[in-house]
């Protein structure tokens, strides 16, 4: 990108392309979900591709002359970078259980990785999913709080908007203090990394889904119903090393969480 001089210099490579920018001459707003009906620039453009002629459409003044007024980009991507530095440390903690005390242990699914699976700010603290080749779990992290004194072992339920969840406090040197709800354990059941991620997804989207309340529910219902059927025709095993499918995977895990209040 060449023509950025003066005060627009200093910020060219870290504006995001929903930057606000406002002229300092005149105060006239550049937001790029409008463009520029002036100069007819398409809405969606954003300031870092206005050609380099463009001008303030109220006061000619030169494209240098605007500044930052927001940049809701930069404020994601800044929380992006902060939980990447926290779900980094939780990957690394975990990776090396893998590779240490996990090592060889037959209930590892070696199709599977460590991954942290939609970290993000939640009522203050830092939640998202963590797949292991040996568990997933929903994680809560500290948002700056200190979790170092948790008690390991302590339960503590949790509430969404999907119900009550039964977390278990832990510590650990690299990660600190944290709090886990097992979702599935062992792994055996996903074939690939991708269905675990995309189970860990459905998950976090479940999870804030008001509607999944009563439907954990009755999928708890129906569980019931399903495994006192299969009870009394003790011949009638289920079938083993069935894929089974996302919904499946989603309300068990959720509505097993149930339960277990
Ligand atoms: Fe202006």
């Amino acid at each position: 990108m060449i023509g950025f001089e003066g005060s627009f210099l200093g910020v060219a490579g870290k504006i995001s392309a929903r930057a606000v920018m406002e002229c300092k001459i005149c105060w006239t707003p550049y937001d790029p979900a409008e463009g520029d009906d002036f100069r007819q620039v398409d809405p969606g453009t954003p300031f870092a591709d206005l050609p380099d002629d463009w001008s303030c459409p109220n006061c000619g003044a030169p494209k240098e002359q605007f500044m930052v007024l927001e940049d809701p980009g930069a404020v994601a991507r800044q929380e992006a970078a902060e939980i990447a530095e926290v779900t980094d440390r939780l990957v690394a903690d975990f990776t090396e259980v893998w590779h240490s005390t996990m090592r060889g242990m037959p209930l590892i699914n070696k199709a599977l990785r460590v991954e942290a699976v939609g970290f993000r700010r939640h009522e203050g603290r830092i939640l998202g999913v963590l797949i292991t080749p040996w568990f997933m779990n929903l994680i809560q992290l500290p948002d700056g709080e200190d979790w170092s004194g948790l008690k390991p072992g302590t339960k503590e339920v949790i509430g969404f908007a999907s119900g009550d969840y039964e977390f278990i406090h832990n510590t650990r040197e690299m990660t600190g203090g944290y709090k886990a709800c097992s979702l599935f354990s062992p792994m055996a059941d996903f074939v690939r990394q991708k269905d675990a991620s995309d189970v860990a997804r459905a998950v976090m989207e479940a999870l804030f889904d008001p509607a999944h309340r009563a439907e954990t529910d009755r999928a708890t219902d129906i569980r019931a119903a399903r495994e006192a059927e299969l009870a009394a025709r003790a011949d009638d095993s289920p079938t083993i090393g069935s894929a089974p499918t996302r919904r499946t995977l989603i309300t068990g895990g959720i509505s097993a969480q149930g339960e277990a209040r």
